[in-house]
């Protein structure tokens, strides 16, 4: 079994608020539906993101409005019948990437540090947020389709109280 920590040392959804988390969350400017793809971790630029789980660095990217990613692969048995399961976790809008393709990490290993890369250049104070999302495929298109609420790996959400990074 793959353990699983948080990607940051103090996390809580953005501004506590329900549309940074997944799904069809934001609205808008006509009312209809729009899907957020993963989960804002309130975060200023320059804040350090670390391992989620042991895995490999599948992919180090700087395009659109995701920014400077990090794609982690790793095994978790999300479904819990006994078999590993291979996820991605992907980390955007990073100001500095510490890893390179193919490197095996830790769990809590340092994979670089949050910023405001993509379309998170207009960020300010709170809005600042590392987005963070979890995947069955390293890219997959537009909209929730080839990603799973985070939820699946850590269990729980963080909307209110910040939950800090145990110390390993
Ligand atoms: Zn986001």
């Amino acid at each position: 079994m793959n353990r699983i920590g948080w990607p940051l040392a103090s996390n809580r959804i953005r501004r506590g608020a329900l549309n940074h988390t997944f799904g069809m969350v934001r609205r808008n400017a006509d009312g209809s539906r729009r899907a957020h793809q993963g989960w804002d971790f309130e975060a200023p630029a320059g804040h350090r993101c670390y391992a989620i789980a042991d895995g490999t660095i599948a992919k180090v990217r700087n395009v659109g409005s995701y920014g400077q990613q990090v794609i982690l692969r790793f095994t978790h048995d999300f479904d819990d019948d006994g078999e590993p399961d291979t996820l991605y976790a992907a980390y955007c809008h990073l100001s500095r990437i510490d890893v390179t393709e193919g490197q095996m990490v830790t769990r809590g290993q340092q994979l670089g540090l949050t910023g405001n890369t993509g379309n998170a250049s207009s960020m300010r104070g709170p809005d600042q947020h590392l987005h963070f999302e979890i995947r069955t495929v390293p890219l997959p298109g537009r909209g929730l389709a080839g990603r799973f609420s985070p939820m699946v790996v850590f269990g729980r959400c963080p909307l209110n109280e910040p939950i800090r990074k145990a110390v390993s």
